[in-house]
């Protein structure tokens, strides 16, 4: 038994024996069924203590020493010597002083936890958010997959005419599926252009043209210019096709996705 539980058991004998009558036989019964439960009682001075009081409250002849020292006791429990040494040892201040200590270091540290749940709380819910926008900027590029430019099925008719041209350009745009053609002006536009295979990017080409290549595509013809609109409940679109005279097509808008919208594409 560790010295500070023999303290313990000491002043709480004591102040159970200044605190009650243990003559009541009442009063006894209820400190040994709290006994019963919380053990506290069990070292040989306890045990002693415990028989005496029971003796007393049953009005058996108790005997008059000490339970702890065995000198004589007034009250028949512990002597007068004991009462005060022990009452006055200081262990129940301590002992209250413990616990108020307790209840403070308690109430300091619950606050701290709370910060520090909603903390990692927080922390983990602003990853999680992190991982999801990440998630969505990876899988962008595959939502809006770079397709194959959309060519003519048609093949080039020689133009004559502002006409010709707008009904071979609404071939391909047609008023039914929900597109609007209408001439704008004549303008030039690069002869290399129109000499591309059917989806190239003209931007694309160019950039990789030699400076011979270079002289003969960038000579300039005659060409019509048409705009080709479409609208629907969801979706607009919006273009330009040019049409030379051999009736070679070149558009450009955003009629693919994926696609420059801002560069010419051979068409026709
Ligand atoms: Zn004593």
């Amino acid at each position: 038994m560790g010295d500070e539980k023999l303290r313990k058991e000491l002043f709480y004998m004591v102040r159970l024996t200044s605190k009650y009558d243990f003559s009541n036989i009442d009063v006894v019964e209820e400190i040994l069924r709290l006994e019963n439960e919380r053990q506290i009682l069990d070292s040989v001075f306890g045990k002693r203590f415990k028989t005496r009081i029971f003796d007393i409250a049953t009005g058996q002849n108790a005997d008059d020493k000490c339970v702890i020292c065995g000198q004589l006791a007034n009250n028949h429990v512990i002597c007068d010597h004991c009462m005060t040494t022990i009452g006055d040892s200081g262990y129940g201040k301590k002992e209250v002083e413990s616990k108020q200590d307790k209840k403070r270091v308690s109430l300091h540290i619950n606050p701290k936890l709370v910060f520090q749940y909603i903390a990692v709380f927080c922390l983990t819910l602003i990853l999680l958010v992190q991982i999801w926008v990440l998630s969505l900027w990876i899988s962008i590029p595959t939502r809006n997959q770079v397709v194959e430019a959309k060519v003519s099925d048609y093949d080039p008719v020689e133009i004559t005419s502002i006409e010709d041209g707008l009904k071979e350009v609404k071939k391909d745009f047609p008023e039914e599926d929900g597109y609007t053609v209408y001439f704008s002006q004549e303008r030039e536009e690069f002869v290399g252009r129109f000499l591309l295979d059917k989806g190239q990017c003209c931007l694309e080409v160019e950039e990789g043209l030699t400076n011979e290549e270079r002289y003969d595509y960038f000579f300039t013809e005659e060409v019509y210019v048409y705009y080709i609109s479409y609208k629907d409940d969801s979706s607009a679109k919006q273009g330009i096709a040019e049409v030379n005279k051999d009736g070679a097509i070149i558009v450009l808008g955003s009629f693919n996705d994926g696609r420059r919208t801002d560069s010419y594409y051979k068409f026709r």
